[in-house]
């Protein structure tokens, strides 16, 4: 009861006395009014929270004051103990039904006076707490409606952006719902890094035709101070904002009329690094940009990029799965398929060909006296050979063919559906295109090199499998080598 306060009102001295004494012990802060005057100043000035209240003031009634006093929006809830020195049954029932909450007869026991003013200052202190309480639990529900509201556009956004979507895609849905639930004509997404000079447009919602557009950040004052220091930046108005003192003045030197009003620019990370600022804006005829709104694209944008950053995620797993099954069948040096993927790749040409009752015609290409190359010109003249090579046999080719690597100097070409007499005719202008042709010319002069091709099909009377394949245009290959070279034999 330390900080309680009373005021005792009467017009006798002696009763208010007595009651100062009598609370004074009590340890509350105590004042007293004689009339209805000093009553509604000390109301007004002091805000009691318990009025001991004569009955009969001089200068008015008691019921009118209690009245008066329960009607009023700051003394409501002021504890009020009505004094009389009659207390007739009517009294007690209007003073109590006007809201009094206790009443005592003049002149009075002071023990009994304490007992009854402890009770309702602890009863008012509790009605207090409550009224607080229920203060701060509705300021936390019109919070939790407004919250609520928010996450419910931030799940929808959350929602639209979750898909298998590509980072683009997802820049471009946030700055369009962002744009939409600020009541924004302009928002974009400028991909740039701290201390960067120029960003890079990823999505503009105003503007679709700005994407990829490159923007010089001295420019964009704002854009530059969010990726710097990592938090919002809003630029309320931007015709006043010191932020934009130079930049105004060269506005007015050149006569830029500029119809943008307000700007919030608002980092995002992807992982831990700073990636670039959604860029909001309003024109000079749209209210100003607010704190609210920074706050409020500051969280659905927060939410939204940790799913971008999935995204990303994603699309850098699939892009590294697809390079990988790439590199697993790909011969490092000269791009075309490797041994081991032509092996499967025949296989199933094979079988296809067994179920459609079709033909398949291997070339097996060797490069005559290839050491020498590497003897006379060294290996990286060697390589550059292998690898010319390797781009004639895939020029020549259609489309369903596949050449491969087989091993150092020696490649595979196979014709699906296609007989002996049409591979041989094939065979036969690779190898006048390979002696024709003068290899790594940017290397060394007049090189040239010749290539003996063994030739076989399926079906044959000696070919069932793919070994069978193989091993028939092996001896065909042994053949043309011991019969001179630069030449095809079946
Ligand atoms: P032949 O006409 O009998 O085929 O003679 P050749 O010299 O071509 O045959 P051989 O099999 O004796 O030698 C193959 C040579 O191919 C040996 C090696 O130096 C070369 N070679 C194999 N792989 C590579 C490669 O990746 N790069 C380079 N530069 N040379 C390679
Ligand atoms: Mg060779
Ligand atoms: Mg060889």
């Amino acid at each position: 009861m330390r900080d309680a306060r009373v005021l005792v009102v009467d017009d006798d001295e002696g009763v208010r006395q007595a009651a100062v004494a009598a609370l004074a012990d009590m340890g509350c802060s105590v004042r007293e009014a004689a009339d209805a005057a000093a009553l509604r100043t000390a109301l007004a000035e002091w805000e009691p929270h318990l009025v001991l209240l004569d009955a009969a003031l001089p200068d008015g009634e008691g019921s009118q004051l209690l009245q008066e006093l329960k009607g009023g929006n700051g003394t409501r809830d002021v504890a009020v103990i009505v004094l009389a020195s009659r207390l007739p049954d009517e009294l007690t029932e209007l003073v109590l039904g006007l809201g009094a909450v206790d009443v005592m007869r003049k002149p009075f026991r002071p023990r009994e006076l304490v007992a009854r003013v402890q009770l309702q200052l602890r009863q008012a202190a509790v009605v207090r707490a409550a009224h607080d309480a229920l203060r701060v639990a509705m300021d936390e529900v019109n919070r939790v409606q407004e919250d609520s509201e928010n996450r419910r556009k931030l799940v929808d956004i959350l929602h639209e952006v979750t898909g298998d979507l590509s980072s683009d895609e997802i820049y471009h849905i946030l700055a369009r719902r962002v744009a939409r639930a600020l009541s924004l004509s302009r928002c974009s997404v400028i991909l740039a890094r701290p201390g960067d000079q120029f960003g890079v447009v990823a999505t503009a919602f105003d503007d679709p035709s700005l994407r990829n557009f490159e923007i010089n950040l001295e420019r964009y004052p704002e854009i530059r101070a969010a990726l710097e220091h990592g938090h919002p930046v809003l630029v309320e108005d931007l015709h006043t904002s010191p932020l934009y003192e130079d930049l105004r003045q060269e506005w007015a030197s050149n006569g830029t009329q500029v119809p943008i009003r307000s700007v919030i620019a608002l980092p995002f990370t992807l992982g831990k690094v700073q990636a670039g600022v959604f860029f909001l804006r309003r024109m000079v005829d749209e209210p100003p940009l607010t704190n609210e709104d920074v706050e409020f694209a500051d969280s659905v944008i927060k939410a939204a990029v940790a799913a971008i950053h999935r995204a990303k995620v994603i699309e850098t797993t699939k892009a590294d799965n697809a390079r990988l099954e790439v590199l697993a069948h790909t011969d490092p040096l000269t791009q075309v398929l490797n041994r081991r993927a032509l092996t499967v790749r025949l296989a199933s040409e094979l079988e296809r060909a067994r179920r459609y009752d079709s033909v398949l015609t291997l070339l097996m290409v060797d490069l005559d006296h290839f050491k020498k190359v590497n003897d006379t010109y060294g290996h990286l003249v060697g390589d550059e050979v292998l690898r010319e090579v390797a781009t004639m046999l895939q020029n020549e080719i259609r489309s369903v063919d596949v050449v491969a690597r087989y091993g150092g100097e020696e490649f595979v070409v196979v014709l699906p559906e296609t007989s002996l007499v049409g591979a041989t005719t094939f065979a036969e202008r690779i190898r006048e295109h390979v002696a024709a042709t003068p290899f790594a010319a940017s290397m060394v002069e007049s090189l040239r090199v010749t290539a003996s091709v063994g030739v076989a099909s399926y079906p044959s009377a000696t070919v069932s499998t793919v070994d069978d394949l193989f091993a028939r245009a092996d001896e065909a290959l042994y053949r043309a080598k011991a019969d001179g070279r630069n030449r095809v034999c079946l």
